[in-house]
């Protein structure tokens, strides 16, 4: 009995230590304070428990991936019409649950006048229908939630110069006003288009306001947008790695010249694409 007790005392002398000085779970989120429409990272440290957390923000699920034992990561955004302030995030992972929050600061975004075609800006009702249905199909494809293709940080498929920024509203012929949901980098008919990360492509088409277009799964819920393509040079179903050449730049659809139109969209959330190249992932 003895020897018994004496085992049992050297397990808790050694065990109970463990408990003790376990690392607490970490969570960190970067960077701390945002604008609306941008993305962030959630970081997660010493989560000992084997269940993939999930993140709850705005009433939105954002994924988790294993990044080493007991490290995950995941990409989060707030939408653009969300207002300033604190907002909380809830971290799930099997019957555990773990709080932290978020600012969203302030942002006012600036306005431009336009001036293109009437039936560009006051589309015939054939049209309405057509970009209706366009905004259907695109809301499909970019709505799914895949595996984990991204590797690293998203890059820009252009090193040109910005020409028009994400959020800025777009008052046409002075009576239409549109937000602009990307960012629109400036370009010659014919400069190669990059892709932002590792993906498979899940849309190529001709579309009224975006023309030639390709969209490509990051997975996720992470979606790279292309628009006013001269060439698209890829299809459907297309396994692509960061940087290989999907297209040209062009001025197809709703454009005064040629330009590249990119957007990003997570979990249905139109993103500043500037804002998640900034991450370092
Ligand atoms: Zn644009």
């Amino acid at each position: 009995m003895k020897r018994k007790y004496l085992f049992l005392s050297i397990i808790f002398l050694f065990v109970l230590p463990c408990y003790v000085f376990a690392k607490p779970v970490k969570i960190q989120i970067v960077p701390r304070k945002i604008f609306p429409g941008d993305a962030f990272l959630i970081k997660i440290k010493n989560l000992r428990n084997k269940n993939t957390p999930v993140a709850l923000i705005n009433k939105k699920e954002f994924a988790f991936v294993e990044f080493g034992k007991g490290c995950y990561i995941a990409i989060g955004a707030i939408d653009i019409n969300a207002r300033p302030g604190k907002y909380k995030i809830k971290i799930k992972s099997g019957n555990s649950s773990f709080k932290s929050n978020l600012l969203v600061k302030r942002k006012i975004f600036p306005s431009v006048s336009l001036n293109l075609p009437d039936e560009k800006v006051f589309p015939s009702d054939d049209d309405l229908k057509r970009i209706q249905d366009e905004n259907i199909k695109m809301n499909e494809v970019s709505g799914l939630i895949t595996e984990k293709k991204w590797e690293g940080n998203f890059i820009f498929p252009l090193e040109n110069e910005i020409s028009t920024l994400f959020g800025v509203k777009r008052i046409m012929n002075e009576q239409w006003t549109s937000i602009h949901k990307g960012l629109d980098f400036k370009g010659k008919e014919g400069e190669e288009v990059k892709a932002s990360n590792n993906g498979k492509v899940v849309l190529t088409e001709e579309l009224f306001y975006g023309g030639n277009t390709i969209v490509i799964d990051h997975g996720l819920g992470i979606y790279s947008i292309y628009m006013h393509l001269s060439r698209i040079k890829v299809k459907s179903g297309d396994e692509i790695k960061k940087g290989e050449i999907i297209g040209n730049v062009g001025s197809t659809g709703r454009a005064t010249g040629p330009h590249l139109h990119f957007g990003i969209k997570l979990n249905g959330i139109n993103v500043n694409p500037d804002s998640l190249i900034k991450l370092n992932i």
